[in-house]
């Protein structure tokens, strides 16, 4: 079955279960009829590399990166490999909920510019399906197919809702897989305190909350 067969025919009867691997709490969706959990692992397939939209940086993105792509000068390396402009985010500290972000994003292409944000479109540093800056990666890219939010004073995660019919990733089975999660855990609960020292320090702006 595939992915999105499963969440057509189960969608009124999925539970949402929770597990916490680490410091994280992963919500899982278990359908009660067939008794199985939707499991992640990534079939390194490099599809979501071909889609993604904005790739909103932290502080830290924005360090790794600089090092990475040899700029010693942050306002070059703004200017050369970013863009800045608004993008939307299915949660966004503090609010919990989906929002608008004006923050700096690393460019996809060439010569994007802020209305191409929200534009589906394959990466630069995909080639032959691999990512070619993957140890210094952007957060938001070690964090797909998750987005997190912060609930009890604990970092949460939950798949996001995009592109969810056409990653590989995804698998039934009868029990939930923690291990797959480990590494994840990390760069969540990680990821999580990057966005907040971003928007704390002001790289990264709170726009409006919206709906999807
Ligand atoms: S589309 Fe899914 S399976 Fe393929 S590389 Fe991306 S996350 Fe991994
Ligand atoms: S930076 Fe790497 S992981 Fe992120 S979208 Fe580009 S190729 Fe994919």
């Amino acid at each position: 079955m595939s992915l999105l067969e499963f969440w057509i025919r189960n969608k009124k009867q999925l539970e949402d279960r929770q597990f916490r691997v680490g410091n994280v709490v992963f919500h899982i969706p278990y359908d009660r009829e067939t008794r199985t959990y939707l499991n992640f692992k990534c079939q390194k397939c490099g599809h979501c590399c071909t889609v993604p939209r904005g790739l909103p940086l932290t502080f830290q993105d924005i360090r790794r990166l600089m090092i990475k792509l040899g700029y010693s000068s942050v306002d070059k390396f703004l200017s050369e490999e970013c863009v800045y402009g608004v993008i939307s985010m299915e949660t966004v500290y503090p609010l919990n909920i989906p929002a608008k972000m004006l923050t700096w994003n690393l460019k996809r292409f060439k010569d994007e510019t802020e209305d191409d944000l929200m534009i589906p479109h394959r990466c630069r540093f995909l080639k032959n399906g691999l990512c070619t800056i993957y140890d210094v990666r952007p957060m938001v890219c070690r964090k797909y197919p998750f987005y997190e939010f912060k609930a009890g004073g604990i970092v949460h995660a939950a798949y996001t809702s995009e592109e969810k019919s056409k990653c590989k990733g995804f698998f039934a089975s009868r029990k939930f897989k923690p291990k797959l999660y480990v590494q994840f855990s990390k760069w969540l609960e990680q990821g999580w305190y990057e966005v907040v020292e971003s928007l704390e320090y002001g790289l990264s702006h709170l726009i409006e909350p919206f709906v999807y």
